[in-house]
């Protein structure tokens, strides 16, 4: 699930090929690499760590050309050490290639490839493509007794790409071909970037921005070959095609740390505002309602749906659970929520009226792209509701709803889950109103909407209590948060913060049902953290608490403010502020938030790169 780069052209290659890497980071970080043309060979330096570390090798052993290549990595097969970082190298270095996705038919390539004398350097699936490329360009070269032309050097790929069983998007050069890059994809993301005298090759549009506008999204099967010139695109089977050229309208976002120390932090404190901007310009007043310019479904259309499927991995999941109660309540819309993992390879039965959002921060998320595919396949209108504009899943959904949250950086999602929920809230209300919803609990819910950016800011008061929680628990190595109704999901998002970067085990469950199970768990180095704001079964998830309190369980609550009987009872209480029921997920969910950041910090833990994850997880 890593990020590829790539340049040809006029400038010093490396530049380009490491400030893209930083924009791709988020794809992985095990290592990264480039290989770029330098004094007739192909010079790769490549390291495990993060992309700042391949900056110090370049810093001391640069490499200076106009082509190359480059890669950081989230390991799939193979550790994560210095020799198996990408490039890698095929035959006698005739082929260097960046490659992400997964061979699963790398056991038995390497096999036949070893056989026929191929050694192999690294424990990578990856390296099999090198040296499959590389035999056949051996056997081209053989055959035809001519030598590395820039056609047989595409017609090697083809044939070698055939081979693959997985998920690819490569880009190789050729030693022996100094002025061409061959890229292709199948499963992978792969996109091109148009200049004057120059091309750029990216996993995403995020590296080509500011440097050019013009772009050509590759489709599976496709192979380009670039030159500093030309563009020579081809489908695997439909053979040769024009180039279909768009233009990008990403502009580069705000990246920078500004006064805060972390991107986490700094993403936790704009929520406010982010949530604001999921909301700005979406609400009809006169009509009592929501509305969105991007669904590309009329109003007849929309009536017909009778039932409503979210798919997402992972916090975005968490999003859906809450959107899925939303849904239901304001629009008496049957909802599901399937992992996308799950959805892509089931068969569950969708009936002609269902309507299927994919929910997504990156708009590259490998399974939910997939399962996204799959309903399209099964000709079900198929959204998205993604922060990241021109990503796969927004290219290819036939309409959706932007978050405008801004880059999130933190590979902790924070600000991206406020935002889902938000727009999930606007849908309900949308989608409410033109059924069962009246006009007056219409307007009641813009009114409410409109005040969170406020309640939000009241929320993140909450911070120096956080502190002090976080100080007293940070050296305990189990967690359960416990909440109901809307706040479920609020505690498995809890839950999932503090396994992400705090490394500790945290188990999110609604909390009357910690009694089938869970429960054996409670002892005194075993904290519970109930989302416990006041509402309709507030009474019933106190009972919950009074549960853990008779085990001698420690309890964090949170609750709102000036709950005294909540505060009585805990052993610590963090307030929020007090809102309706189904907006409590976006108060309730900053102290959670807060809590692993701060158990992380004093944990000695890196809090926006935490070990073995990746910003957006590219592979299935
Ligand atoms: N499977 C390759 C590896 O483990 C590429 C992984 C990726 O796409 O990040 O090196």
């Amino acid at each position: 699930m890593c990020g590829i780069v790539g340049y040809i052209g006029f400038r010093n290659a490396s530049d380009f090929l490491l400030d893209g890497l930083h924009r791709l980071e988020y794809r992985g970080y095990d290592s990264a690499g480039i290989a770029v043309f330098h004094k007739g060979e192909v010079a790769v330096r490549k390291r495990a760590g993060r992309v700042c570390e391949l900056d110090r090798l370049i810093e001391t052993d640069g490499v200076e050309g106009t082509v190359g290549i480059g890669h950081t990595r989230w390991a799939t097969h193979g550790e994560t050490t210095d020799v198996n970082s990408h490039p890698h190298v095929g035959g006698n270095g005739e082929v260097v290639l960046v490659h992400n996705g997964v061979v699963e038919n790398h056991n038995s390539l390497r096999t036949q490839l070893q056989t026929l004398g191929y050694v192999f350097r690294t424990t990578t699936d990856t390296e099999v493509i090198a040296h499959l490329i590389a035999h056949h360009l051996e056997k081209r070269i053989e055959t035809d007794g001519e030598i590395c032309t820039h056609e047989a050097c595409v017609e090697v790929v083809e044939t070698a790409m055939r081979k693959i069983e997985g998920t690819y998007g490569v880009a190789v050069l050729f030693r022996d071909c100094p002025d061409l890059i061959v890229a292709a994809r199948a499963g992978s993301p792969l996109v091109v970037g148009i200049g004057r005298g120059e091309y750029f090759v990216a996993s995403d549009a995020g590296p080509l921005v500011g440097y050019t506008e013009e772009v050509v999204y590759l489709a599976d099967h496709e192979i380009v070959a670039l030159t500093s010139e030309s563009i020579d695109l081809l489908h695997r089977d439909a053979g040769k095609k024009s180039p279909s050229i768009q233009v990008l309208d990403q502009v580069a976002g705000d990246t920078s740390l500004g006064d805060f120390e972390h991107y986490m932090l700094k993403e936790i404190y704009e929520q406010p505002q982010s949530i604001e901007n999921a909301m700005r310009g979406r609400f009809d007043e006169s009509e009592a309602t929501a509305m969105f310019g991007g669904l590309n479904l009329d109003p007849q259309q929309l009536r017909r749906v009778d039932r409503v499927v979210l798919t997402a991995c992972g916090t975005s999941w968490h999003a859906g659970l809450v959107g899925e109660y939303l849904l239901e309540e304001f629009a008496r819309l049957p909802t599901e929520v399937e992992y996308a993992s799950e959805l892509r390879y089931r068969n569950p039965p969708l009936t002609d009226n269902t309507m299927v959002f994919a929910i997504t921060q990156s708009g590259e998320t490998a399974d939910t792209l997939a399962a996204m595919r799959e309903c399209k396949r099964k000709g079900h209108p198929t959204l998205a509701i993604c922060n990241v504009v021109g990503s796969s899943i927004a290219r290819e959904a036939d309409g959706g709803i932007y978050l405008h949250a801004g880059p999130e950086i933190g590979v902790a999602s924070t600000k991206a889950f406020t935002s889902q929920v938000t727009v999930l809230t606007l849908l309900a209300l949308y989608l409410g109103r033109m059924r069962h919803l009246s006009y007056p609990a219409g307007r009641r819910m813009i009114d409410q909407l409109r005040e969170m950016p406020d309640k939000l800011r009241k929320a993140l008061t909450c911070h120096d209590a956080v502190r002090e929680v976080a100080a007293k628990y940070h050296g305990f190595n189990n967690f359960l948060y416990l909440g109901r109704l809307y706040n479920f999901p609020v505690a498995l998002e809890g839950a999932l913060k503090m396994k992400e970067i705090s490394y500790i085990h945290a188990e999110g469950y609604p909390a009357a049902e910690m009694k089938h199970g869970p429960i054996a768990l409670v002892e005194e180095k075993t904290p519970s953290i109930f989302v416990i704001p006041r509402g309709g079964i507030y009474p019933k998830v106190m009972s919950n608490l009074e549960e853990v309190r008779a085990r001698c369980g420690p309890v964090i609550a949170i609750a709102c403010e000036g709950d005294d009987t909540v505060a009585d009872l805990a052993d610590d209480v963090i307030f929020v502020p007090d809102v309706e029921e189904y907006l409590q997920p976006l108060v309730t969910s900053i102290p959670l938030q807060l809590l692993a950041y701060h158990v992380a910090l004093l944990r000695d833990c890196n809090v926006d790169r935490p070990r073995n994850l990746a910003k957006s997880v590219t592979v299935e």
